[in-house]
């Protein structure tokens, strides 16, 4: 069976009961123990994706940047003497080294090796355009206001490029795409502007009835599994940080679709695709 996996930065379970959001329910859903980044010591999202669709941990691979700068200075980073030093990625810039986006390829193989007719759109350590997360960077200096009106902006972006490719893209069998904006609103605003927050969560909730309603008019019979790479909760400071369980969702009712680990899922989606 063709399958999409919708993965949505940052989805709580306790969000997706308390707004009802019906279209990231699925048939079934559940939560799993979100993977935590030995560096970070709690969820980190380019890891956790990471571990997600190649079915391992990435340990060492240094993954626990968005950016990668080379191995040797990736290393030289987060060495506990350096990582407290501020403004490293400038000086580095003004030395003339650019850094690219740190990924999960040429380092392991994934669920895109798996399945060969696959769309993978917006996926952190493997398709993620560094432009994007620079934007966030250029546009949060400008003030909370500024980096609000980009992160939707982006994820204008991310909606009409998720619903273009399935409406063009024809010889899929795994089609999947991620989309943060729950991730960045639920940073700055989870307690402090609460109706941003769930904006965010209801405009994800519309994708997803969104991407299920261009497939049902193209006549394609297709399994959804929504999955998230850990939590959101308030911090004591007002801002939101992540939370230590994942969600995930399936569509139609898969019995033996029961991940409970981060590492499940690259299996349970090649099942689906090669068994149903
Ligand atoms: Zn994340």
């Amino acid at each position: 069976m063709r399958l999409v996996v919708f993965m949505v930065d940052a989805l709580d379970v306790r969000d997706v009961k308390r707004l009802n959001l019906s279209n990231l329910m699925g048939a079934r859903y559940g939560t799993y123990p979100a993977v935590v980044s030995p560096t970070h010591g709690k969820p980190f999202t380019p890891y956790a994706w990471a571990t997600i669709i190649s079915g391992s941990e990435p340990r060492n691979a240094g993954l626990d940047s968005w950016w990668s700068w080379g191995r040797v200075l990736d290393k030289v980073r987060t060495l506990p003497i350096i990582k407290k030093i501020p403004g490293k990625r400038k000086i580095l810039e003004k030395l003339g080294v650019r850094p690219k986006l740190a990924t999960i390829r040429g380092r392991g193989t994934t669920i895109f090796d798996d399945i060969h007719d696959s769309v993978a759109l917006f996926i952190p350590s493997y398709s993620e355009p560094l432009w994007i997360r620079d934007s966030y960077i250029e546009a949060s200096k400008r003030g909370l206001r500024a980096y609000i009106e980009q992160v939707w902006r982006i994820h204008g972006f991310r909606r009409r490029c998720i619903l273009n490719a399935l409406k063009l893209c024809r010889r899929w069998r795994l089609f999947a795409a991620w989309v943060d904006v729950v991730d960045m609103i639920g940073h700055a605003c989870i307690a402090k502007h609460r109706i941003h927050y769930d904006l965010a969560l209801k405009a994800v909730d519309g994708l997803a009835r969104e991407m299920k309603e261009v497939l049902r008019s193209q006549g394609i019979e297709f399994a959804f599994a929504v999955v998230s790479d850990h939590g959101m909760e308030p911090q004591p400071d007002g801002t939101g940080d992540h939370s230590s369980l994942g969600f995930w969702s399936i569509e139609p009712n898969i019995p033996w679709y029961r991940p409970s680990r981060a590492t499940d899922f690259r299996y349970l989606w090649r099942r689906i695709v090669e068994e149903l």
